[in-house]
Protein backbone atom coordinates (compact mmCIF):
# COMPACT_ATOMS: atom_id res chain seq x y z
CA UNK A 1 0.00 0.00 0.00
CA UNK A 2 1.45 3.49 -1.33
CA UNK A 3 0.47 6.69 0.34
CA UNK A 4 0.20 9.88 -1.81
CA UNK A 5 0.91 12.88 -0.32
CA UNK A 6 0.74 16.48 -1.72
CA UNK A 7 3.27 18.80 -0.89
CA UNK A 8 2.48 22.89 -1.44
CA UNK A 9 4.94 24.81 -0.12
CA UNK A 10 3.63 27.86 -0.75
CA UNK A 11 5.42 31.67 -0.32
CA UNK A 12 7.50 33.11 1.85
CA UNK A 13 9.18 30.59 4.10
CA UNK A 14 6.93 27.96 2.80
CA UNK A 15 9.49 26.51 0.59
CA UNK A 16 12.68 26.83 3.09
CA UNK A 17 10.52 24.79 6.36
CA UNK A 18 8.67 22.68 3.80
CA UNK A 19 12.22 20.65 2.68
CA UNK A 20 13.21 20.34 6.41
CA UNK A 21 9.72 18.86 6.94
CA UNK A 22 9.81 16.80 3.97
CA UNK A 23 13.44 15.44 4.53
CA UNK A 24 11.95 13.91 8.30
CA UNK A 25 9.16 12.46 6.21
CA UNK A 26 11.50 10.48 3.84
CA UNK A 27 13.65 9.29 7.02
CA UNK A 28 10.73 8.18 9.61
CA UNK A 29 8.71 6.49 6.32
CA UNK A 30 12.18 4.50 5.67
CA UNK A 31 12.53 3.88 9.51
CA UNK A 32 8.81 2.21 9.57
CA UNK A 33 8.68 0.43 5.80
CA UNK A 34 5.84 2.94 4.88
CA UNK A 35 5.50 3.14 0.73
CA UNK A 36 5.13 6.91 0.28
CA UNK A 37 4.75 9.18 -3.06
CA UNK A 38 5.13 12.55 -2.86
CA UNK A 39 4.16 15.02 -5.20
CA UNK A 40 4.74 19.15 -5.00
CA UNK A 41 2.76 21.24 -6.50
CA UNK A 42 2.19 24.93 -6.72
CA UNK A 43 -0.47 27.35 -4.20
CA UNK A 44 -0.35 30.84 -3.10
CA UNK A 45 1.16 33.97 -4.65
CA UNK A 46 3.88 32.16 -6.70
CA UNK A 47 1.02 29.95 -8.15
CA UNK A 48 -0.63 33.03 -9.35
CA UNK A 49 2.50 34.48 -11.00
CA UNK A 50 2.56 31.17 -12.87
CA UNK A 51 -0.66 30.49 -13.49
CA UNK A 52 -2.82 33.54 -12.82
CA UNK A 53 -4.70 31.83 -9.88
CA UNK A 54 -3.71 31.23 -6.44
CA UNK A 55 -5.19 27.53 -6.30
CA UNK A 56 -4.88 25.84 -9.81
CA UNK A 57 -7.42 23.38 -10.66
CA UNK A 58 -4.18 20.53 -10.85
CA UNK A 59 -3.37 21.40 -7.57
CA UNK A 60 -6.50 21.11 -5.96
CA UNK A 61 -7.04 17.80 -8.42
CA UNK A 62 -3.76 16.72 -7.12
CA UNK A 63 -5.01 17.07 -3.29
CA UNK A 64 -8.44 15.16 -4.01
CA UNK A 65 -6.38 12.16 -5.33
CA UNK A 66 -3.96 12.60 -2.08
CA UNK A 67 -4.03 10.69 1.08
CA UNK A 68 -2.40 14.04 2.63
CA UNK A 69 -1.54 17.37 1.54
CA UNK A 70 1.47 19.37 3.49
CA UNK A 71 1.04 23.18 3.04
CA UNK A 72 4.20 25.52 3.50
CA UNK A 73 2.06 29.08 3.81
CA UNK A 74 0.54 31.30 1.29
CA UNK A 75 0.72 35.14 1.00
CA UNK A 76 2.74 38.28 0.93
CA UNK A 77 2.93 42.17 0.29
CA UNK A 78 3.94 41.33 -3.21
CA UNK A 79 -0.16 40.02 -3.61
CA UNK A 80 -1.80 41.87 -0.92
CA UNK A 81 -3.65 44.41 -3.32
CA UNK A 82 -3.96 41.82 -6.40
CA UNK A 83 -7.66 42.88 -8.29
CA UNK A 84 -10.34 41.14 -7.62
CA UNK A 85 -9.26 40.08 -4.11
CA UNK A 86 -11.12 36.49 -4.64
CA UNK A 87 -7.54 35.91 -6.29
CA UNK A 88 -5.79 37.15 -3.21
CA UNK A 89 -3.89 33.90 -1.85
CA UNK A 90 -5.56 33.43 1.58
CA UNK A 91 -9.07 34.04 0.32
CA UNK A 92 -8.72 32.16 -3.00
CA UNK A 93 -6.42 29.27 -2.12
CA UNK A 94 -7.08 28.68 1.84
CA UNK A 95 -10.45 28.92 2.10
CA UNK A 96 -11.42 27.12 -0.79
CA UNK A 97 -9.04 24.48 -0.01
CA UNK A 98 -10.93 23.63 3.20
CA UNK A 99 -14.34 23.97 1.54
CA UNK A 100 -13.54 21.66 -1.76
CA UNK A 101 -11.62 18.82 0.30
CA UNK A 102 -14.59 18.90 2.98
CA UNK A 103 -11.95 19.81 5.90
CA UNK A 104 -14.37 20.73 8.93
CA UNK A 105 -12.23 19.47 11.99
CA UNK A 106 -9.37 21.50 12.83
CA UNK A 107 -7.09 20.01 15.14
CA UNK A 108 -4.26 22.40 17.14
CA UNK A 109 -2.19 21.06 19.55
CA UNK A 110 -1.39 23.79 21.76
CA UNK A 111 2.17 21.75 23.46
CA UNK A 112 4.49 23.97 25.90
CA UNK A 113 8.17 22.13 25.19
CA UNK A 114 9.40 22.05 29.27
CA UNK A 115 12.38 22.92 27.48
CA UNK A 116 10.77 25.87 26.65
CA UNK A 117 9.25 26.89 30.15
CA UNK A 118 10.93 30.15 29.89
CA UNK A 119 9.56 31.89 26.54
CA UNK A 120 6.09 31.13 27.23
CA UNK A 121 4.15 34.63 27.16
CA UNK A 122 2.73 33.19 30.64
CA UNK A 123 4.68 33.40 34.35
CA UNK A 124 6.81 30.25 35.22
CA UNK A 125 4.37 29.28 37.98
CA UNK A 126 1.60 29.27 36.08
CA UNK A 127 2.75 26.62 33.33
CA UNK A 128 5.33 24.77 35.64
CA UNK A 129 6.79 22.18 33.33
CA UNK A 130 4.83 22.40 30.42
CA UNK A 131 1.34 22.73 28.73
CA UNK A 132 -0.23 20.37 26.62
CA UNK A 133 -3.73 21.25 25.31
CA UNK A 134 -6.18 20.72 21.96
CA UNK A 135 -7.91 22.98 20.50
CA UNK A 136 -10.79 21.28 18.34
CA UNK A 137 -12.26 23.73 16.20
CA UNK A 138 -15.42 23.87 13.38
CA UNK A 139 -13.90 24.54 10.20
CA UNK A 140 -16.41 25.04 7.66
CA UNK A 141 -19.68 26.09 9.26
CA UNK A 142 -21.37 29.04 11.10
CA UNK A 143 -20.14 32.77 10.45
CA UNK A 144 -17.97 32.52 8.42
CA UNK A 145 -19.92 30.95 5.87
CA UNK A 146 -23.95 31.09 6.65
CA UNK A 147 -26.26 33.31 4.58
CA UNK A 148 -27.05 35.81 3.98
CA UNK A 149 -23.75 37.83 4.48
CA UNK A 150 -23.34 41.63 2.83
CA UNK A 151 -24.37 45.42 2.42
CA UNK A 152 -28.00 46.62 2.51
CA UNK A 153 -28.45 48.86 -0.99
CA UNK A 154 -28.10 51.96 0.81
CA UNK A 155 -24.78 50.99 2.75
CA UNK A 156 -25.92 51.77 6.09
CA UNK A 157 -26.08 48.04 7.55
CA UNK A 158 -23.94 44.95 7.15
CA UNK A 159 -25.11 41.49 7.32
CA UNK A 160 -23.52 38.13 8.48
CA UNK A 161 -25.30 34.93 9.47
CA UNK A 162 -24.74 32.32 12.38
CA UNK A 163 -25.92 28.64 10.84
CA UNK A 164 -25.11 25.35 11.69
CA UNK A 165 -27.03 22.15 12.05
CA UNK A 166 -27.40 19.21 13.82
CA UNK A 167 -25.30 17.11 11.60
CA UNK A 168 -22.52 20.19 11.67
CA UNK A 169 -22.09 19.64 15.51
CA UNK A 170 -22.42 16.32 15.86
CA UNK A 171 -19.32 15.32 13.50
CA UNK A 172 -17.20 18.20 15.31
CA UNK A 173 -18.42 16.83 18.61
CA UNK A 174 -17.26 13.38 17.95
CA UNK A 175 -14.07 14.65 16.79
CA UNK A 176 -13.88 16.39 20.16
CA UNK A 177 -14.56 13.38 21.91
CA UNK A 178 -12.89 11.06 19.90
CA UNK A 179 -9.76 13.20 20.63
CA UNK A 180 -10.34 13.20 24.04
CA UNK A 181 -10.57 9.64 24.44
CA UNK A 182 -7.18 9.42 23.42
CA UNK A 183 -5.85 11.90 25.75
CA UNK A 184 -6.93 13.42 29.15
CA UNK A 185 -10.39 12.46 29.02
CA UNK A 186 -12.02 15.54 29.28
CA UNK A 187 -13.94 17.53 26.81
CA UNK A 188 -14.74 21.17 27.67
CA UNK A 189 -17.20 22.57 24.64
CA UNK A 190 -17.43 26.56 24.40
CA UNK A 191 -19.87 28.32 23.58
CA UNK A 192 -21.98 31.83 24.35
CA UNK A 193 -24.74 29.89 25.29
CA UNK A 194 -26.31 33.15 27.51
CA UNK A 195 -26.78 35.01 24.30
CA UNK A 196 -26.92 32.75 20.94
CA UNK A 197 -29.80 30.45 19.71
CA UNK A 198 -26.70 28.83 17.40
CA UNK A 199 -25.06 28.00 20.81
CA UNK A 200 -27.90 27.04 22.66
CA UNK A 201 -28.63 24.06 20.00
CA UNK A 202 -24.53 23.52 20.03
CA UNK A 203 -24.66 22.67 23.40
CA UNK A 204 -27.69 20.46 23.43
CA UNK A 205 -26.29 18.46 20.59
CA UNK A 206 -22.81 18.09 22.46
CA UNK A 207 -24.89 16.67 25.49
CA UNK A 208 -26.67 14.59 22.88
CA UNK A 209 -23.68 13.13 21.42
CA UNK A 210 -21.77 12.77 25.33
CA UNK A 211 -24.02 10.09 25.86
CA UNK A 212 -21.99 7.88 23.49
CA UNK A 213 -19.01 8.97 25.26
CA UNK A 214 -19.55 7.56 29.14
CA UNK A 215 -15.93 7.85 29.70
CA UNK A 216 -15.28 11.44 28.71
CA UNK A 217 -15.95 13.54 31.80
CA UNK A 218 -17.78 17.07 29.72
CA UNK A 219 -17.69 20.74 30.55
CA UNK A 220 -19.35 23.86 29.63
CA UNK A 221 -18.02 27.19 29.07
CA UNK A 222 -19.46 30.67 27.72
CA UNK A 223 -16.24 31.84 25.54
CA UNK A 224 -15.67 35.45 27.10
CA UNK A 225 -14.72 32.96 30.10
CA UNK A 226 -12.54 30.29 28.18
CA UNK A 227 -10.63 33.43 27.21
CA UNK A 228 -9.89 34.28 30.66
CA UNK A 229 -9.39 31.10 31.61
CA UNK A 230 -7.15 30.17 29.03
CA UNK A 231 -4.74 32.90 30.74
CA UNK A 232 -5.47 32.10 34.06
CA UNK A 233 -5.05 28.98 34.24
CA UNK A 234 -4.42 26.45 31.21
CA UNK A 235 -3.84 23.68 32.79
CA UNK A 236 -7.51 23.29 33.49
CA UNK A 237 -8.30 22.57 29.87
CA UNK A 238 -7.41 18.93 28.27
CA UNK A 239 -9.27 18.83 24.59
CA UNK A 240 -11.73 22.55 23.53
CA UNK A 241 -14.44 21.88 21.34
CA UNK A 242 -15.85 24.84 19.93
CA UNK A 243 -17.41 26.32 16.79
CA UNK A 244 -15.62 28.03 13.83
CA UNK A 245 -15.24 32.22 15.12
CA UNK A 246 -14.62 31.39 18.59
CA UNK A 247 -11.88 28.78 17.73
CA UNK A 248 -10.33 30.79 15.31
CA UNK A 249 -9.33 33.53 18.44
CA UNK A 250 -9.18 30.79 21.18
CA UNK A 251 -6.54 29.18 19.47
CA UNK A 252 -4.75 31.45 18.53
CA UNK A 253 -4.59 32.71 22.28
CA UNK A 254 -3.63 29.30 23.10
CA UNK A 255 -0.88 29.04 20.93
CA UNK A 256 0.88 32.11 22.07
CA UNK A 257 0.77 30.12 25.61
CA UNK A 258 3.58 28.10 24.24
CA UNK A 259 6.09 30.54 23.02
CA UNK A 260 6.12 31.01 18.92
CA UNK A 261 4.07 30.90 16.73
CA UNK A 262 7.13 28.46 14.68
CA UNK A 263 6.52 25.75 17.45
CA UNK A 264 3.08 24.96 16.42
CA UNK A 265 1.68 22.37 14.13
CA UNK A 266 -2.04 21.88 13.09
CA UNK A 267 -4.42 19.21 11.00
CA UNK A 268 -7.75 19.80 9.41
CA UNK A 269 -9.46 16.74 8.75
CA UNK A 270 -12.19 15.80 6.43
CA UNK A 271 -14.05 12.58 6.39
CA UNK A 272 -13.03 10.49 4.18
CA UNK A 273 -11.14 7.31 4.52
CA UNK A 274 -7.07 7.11 3.19
CA UNK A 275 -5.60 4.07 1.55
CA UNK A 276 -6.75 0.93 2.98
CA UNK A 277 -8.41 2.54 5.76
CA UNK A 278 -5.41 3.70 7.29
CA UNK A 279 -6.97 7.16 8.66
CA UNK A 280 -8.80 10.22 7.72
CA UNK A 281 -7.79 12.45 4.60
CA UNK A 282 -6.39 15.94 6.17
CA UNK A 283 -4.31 18.89 5.68
CA UNK A 284 -1.02 19.70 7.52
CA UNK A 285 0.54 22.89 7.73
CA UNK A 286 1.83 25.34 10.84
CA UNK A 287 -0.44 27.94 12.10
CA UNK A 288 2.29 30.63 11.33
CA UNK A 289 2.29 32.36 7.52
CA UNK A 290 4.76 32.90 5.24
CA UNK A 291 6.72 35.25 7.59
CA UNK A 292 7.88 37.30 4.19
CA UNK A 293 10.18 39.76 7.12
CA UNK A 294 12.58 36.50 7.34
CA UNK A 295 11.98 34.42 3.88
CA UNK A 296 15.28 33.59 2.19
CA UNK A 297 17.51 33.80 5.55
CA UNK A 298 17.68 30.38 6.64
CA UNK A 299 16.08 31.46 10.19
CA UNK A 300 12.93 30.51 10.16
CA UNK A 301 11.45 28.09 12.64
CA UNK A 302 11.13 24.27 10.74
CA UNK A 303 9.28 23.06 14.09
CA UNK A 304 6.37 23.46 13.54
CA UNK A 305 6.22 22.23 9.95
CA UNK A 306 7.77 19.10 11.10
CA UNK A 307 5.36 18.98 14.28
CA UNK A 308 2.54 18.98 11.46
CA UNK A 309 4.24 15.67 9.56
CA UNK A 310 3.72 13.61 13.09
CA UNK A 311 0.19 14.50 12.82
CA UNK A 312 -0.01 13.87 9.35
CA UNK A 313 1.45 10.20 10.01
CA UNK A 314 -1.08 9.77 13.01
CA UNK A 315 -4.40 11.20 11.72
CA UNK A 316 -3.82 10.06 7.86
CA UNK A 317 -1.53 6.94 7.84
CA UNK A 318 -2.53 5.45 11.12
CA UNK A 319 1.36 5.43 12.47
CA UNK A 320 0.91 6.42 15.67
CA UNK A 321 4.42 4.92 16.08
CA UNK A 322 6.14 7.37 13.43
CA UNK A 323 4.28 10.30 14.92
CA UNK A 324 5.43 9.73 18.68
CA UNK A 325 9.02 9.17 16.97
CA UNK A 326 9.31 12.60 15.64
CA UNK A 327 7.65 14.19 18.68
CA UNK A 328 10.47 12.65 20.72
CA UNK A 329 13.25 13.78 18.21
CA UNK A 330 11.98 17.38 18.62
CA UNK A 331 11.70 17.37 22.33
CA UNK A 332 15.13 15.80 22.25
CA UNK A 333 16.61 18.31 20.11
CA UNK A 334 15.09 21.24 22.76
CA UNK A 335 16.16 19.57 25.78
CA UNK A 336 19.72 19.00 24.58
CA UNK A 337 19.19 22.85 24.24
CA UNK A 338 18.91 23.44 20.40
CA UNK A 339 17.41 26.37 19.16
CA UNK A 340 16.33 28.81 16.41
CA UNK A 341 16.21 32.58 16.73
CA UNK A 342 12.63 32.84 17.48
CA UNK A 343 12.87 30.52 20.76
CA UNK A 344 16.41 31.35 21.73
CA UNK A 345 16.26 33.78 24.43
CA UNK A 346 18.77 36.35 24.97
CA UNK A 347 21.71 33.55 25.84
CA UNK A 348 22.04 30.69 23.06
CA UNK A 349 23.18 31.09 19.57
CA UNK A 350 20.08 30.23 17.42
CA UNK A 351 20.77 27.12 14.54
CA UNK A 352 19.42 28.24 11.40
CA UNK A 353 16.28 26.26 9.52
CA UNK A 354 18.33 23.61 7.76
CA UNK A 355 20.73 22.92 10.81
CA UNK A 356 17.58 22.38 13.33
CA UNK A 357 16.42 20.20 10.15
CA UNK A 358 19.49 18.17 10.57
CA UNK A 359 19.00 17.79 13.95
CA UNK A 360 15.84 16.52 14.18
CA UNK A 361 17.43 14.24 11.28
CA UNK A 362 20.26 13.19 13.69
CA UNK A 363 18.04 12.38 16.39
CA UNK A 364 15.56 10.30 14.34
CA UNK A 365 18.29 8.57 13.01
CA UNK A 366 19.94 7.89 16.97
P1 LIG B 1 3.32 35.28 10.11
O1 LIG B 1 2.85 34.14 10.92
O2 LIG B 1 3.79 34.98 8.74
O3 LIG B 1 4.48 36.04 10.90
C1 LIG B 1 4.27 36.68 12.17
C2 LIG B 1 5.63 36.85 12.86
O4 LIG B 1 6.09 35.58 13.31
C3 LIG B 1 6.71 37.40 11.92
O5 LIG B 1 7.55 38.25 12.66
C4 LIG B 1 7.47 36.17 11.49
O6 LIG B 1 8.82 36.41 11.16
C5 LIG B 1 7.34 35.27 12.72
N1 LIG B 1 7.32 33.86 12.32
C6 LIG B 1 6.31 33.19 11.70
N2 LIG B 1 6.66 31.94 11.47
C7 LIG B 1 7.90 31.78 11.97
C8 LIG B 1 8.81 30.68 12.03
N3 LIG B 1 8.50 29.48 11.52
N4 LIG B 1 10.01 30.89 12.59
C9 LIG B 1 10.35 32.07 13.11
N5 LIG B 1 9.53 33.15 13.10
C10 LIG B 1 8.32 33.00 12.52
O7 LIG B 1 2.10 36.32 10.06
P2 LIG B 1 1.96 37.68 9.23
O8 LIG B 1 3.27 38.40 9.18
O9 LIG B 1 0.78 38.34 9.80
O10 LIG B 1 1.58 37.22 7.76
C11 LIG B 1 2.50 37.10 6.68
C12 LIG B 1 1.75 36.55 5.47
O11 LIG B 1 1.32 35.19 5.75
C13 LIG B 1 0.50 37.33 5.14
O12 LIG B 1 0.40 37.41 3.74
C14 LIG B 1 -0.62 36.49 5.74
O13 LIG B 1 -1.85 36.70 5.07
C15 LIG B 1 -0.09 35.12 5.48
N6 LIG B 1 -0.66 34.07 6.36
C16 LIG B 1 -0.78 32.84 5.81
C17 LIG B 1 -1.23 31.80 6.60
C18 LIG B 1 -1.32 30.44 5.98
O14 LIG B 1 -0.78 30.21 4.91
N7 LIG B 1 -1.98 29.48 6.63
C19 LIG B 1 -1.53 31.99 7.95
C20 LIG B 1 -1.33 33.27 8.50
C21 LIG B 1 -0.88 34.30 7.68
Amino acid sequence: MTFKIAVLPGDGIGPEIIDQAVNVIGAVAARFSIALELNSALVGGIAYDATGHPLPDETLELCRNSDAVLLGAVGGPKWDSVQPASLRPEVGALLPLRRELGLFANLRPATLFRALSAVSSLRSDIVGDGLDLLVVRELTGGIYFGQPKGRSADGLTATDTCVYSKSEIERIAVVGFEAALKRGKKLCSVDKANVLETSRFWREVVIEVSSRYPQVELSHMLVDNCAMQLVRNPKQFDVIVTENMFGDILSDEASMLTGSLGMLPSASLGSTPTAGGAGTFGLYEPIHGSAPDIAGKNIANPLATILSCALLFRHSLGAEDAAVVIESAVTSVLNAGYRTADIAGNADVPLGTVEMGNKVLEALLA
